[in-house]
């Protein structure tokens, strides 16, 4: 091993071999999952039910035996299936292993160019991950002071647009005309994360057929609880999606293993089973919502399952860290402009019963 120089030694956490890259990174961290105790975890937003009885059903039935072959690199079934029900083509449908490696891709194949990408200043996290790996320019846009999102604050020049929708963390959704509007005046590629749009938004998968500059992603992991089989797909014009074919194909062109495609289909195929659960959740969320402003918290509006909100009199961090002593895992965020928000997942009726009454408790 080579002899480091002070400077470089006392750095810690670095080492020479490193590309320029890796050193430059600013890696995503995701929600805690910590290991030491039984938690409430109502800080990832995962779904609190489990997945399909069909899903679970798909996979003891898989025939282990083809697990020596490689699987359909293209997930053919699966998208054919998911083209049926969003009433799009089979071209029109990219999957890939979680839509955080869709969204990676997307960043790869379709946002350097020079002129910065466009996403609200409070957003999913991982973009400005994304632009540090793929050395891509970006702007935030303030959301407005309500946290919503102005579109006409987007009609500069740039190399791509996205943001979640709902928007992550704040719960908030952008109306489907608002959208249209933007990808109209637009000349560049729009991404609208879907990730929460089943939990009470309207999805803009059906605007892929007139703009060819709209890409739609969603994910199995939330609304369809699979977050644990990785998930994800993008819908759009067949030469975006024919774009992103092009990278996975030059990167790994077997992001989906076989049982997920299996277990996948069953979850596309029971349609009831990933609304009725839908809807519990939502049920939960006016619950918590009431519950919670009788506490005397402002809640945003949401459409996700999980909602932001804050407290006029306790601090965010402060409820966060007793909220964590007495067993209950909610998100805070130490960042400008929502340092005093808690971002707390919809679980079931019964969490949400023990977080209501733990925050009594606190808040006493
Ligand atoms: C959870 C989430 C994703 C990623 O989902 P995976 O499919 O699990 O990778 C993408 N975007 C947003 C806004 C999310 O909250």
């Amino acid at each position: 091993m080579a002899i480091l120089p002070f400077a470089i030694q006392i750095a810690g956490n670095m080492s020479q071999y490193w590309t320029e890259t890796v050193h430059k990174l600013d890696p995503y961290i995701p929600g805690e999952q910590p290991q030491d105790q039984q938690y409430i975890k109502l800080n990832t937003n995962e779904n609190p039910y489990p997945p399909s009885p069909q899903v679970i059903a798909a996979i003891d039935q898989f025939d282990m035996d083809r697990l020596k072959l490689y699987p359909d690199p293209e997930s053919t079934v699966l998208r054919q299936e998911l083209a049926r029900h969003f009433d799009v083509g089979s071209d029109n449908i990219f999957m890939g292993n979680g839509s955080d490696e869709v969204l990676a891709h997307c960043f790869q194949a379709f946002f350097k160019h020079g002129k910065p990408l466009l996403f609200p200043d409070i957003s999913y996290s991982f973009y400005p991950v994304y632009c540090g790996l793929y050395d891509i320019s970006y702007q935030t846009i303030p959301l407005t002071s309500d946290f919503s999102i102005n579109i006409n604050d987007y009609f500069i020049d740039n190399g791509g647009i996205i943001f979640p929708n709902p928007n992550a963390p704040t719960s908030r959704l952008l109306a489907l005309d608002q959208i249209e509007v933007l990808c109209e005046k637009n000349a560049s590629v729009v991404i609208v994360d879907e990730a929460y749009i089943d939990f009470g938004g309207e999805s803009a998968i059906a605007l892929t057929h007139r703009f060819d500059n709209l890409l739609v992603t969603q994910t199995f992991s939330k609304s369809r609880s699979l977050a644990g089989l990785r998930l994800g797909y993008a819908v759009g014009h067949a030469d975006l999606i024919e774009g992103l074919n092009r990278i996975k194909n030059s990167f790994n062109s077997y992001p989906v293993d076989a049982i997920a495609q299996a277990a996948a289909l069953a979850s596309v195929k029971d349609q009831t089973y990933m609304s009725d659960c839908c809807d519990r959740i939502i049920k939960t969320r006016n619950d918590l919502t009431k519950a919670l402003l009788k506490l005397g918290f402002e809640v945003l509006p949401s459409a996700a399952n999980f909602i932001f909100v804050q407290h006029p009199q306790y601090s965010a961090e402060s409820l966060y860290l007793s909220l964590k002593d007495r067993g209950v895992l909610v998100r805070y965020f130490n960042k400008p402009r929502i340092d005093n928000y808690l971002r707390i997942t919809v679980g079931t009726d019964s969490e949400i019963a023990t977080l209501i009454t733990t925050l009594s408790h606190i808040l006493d």
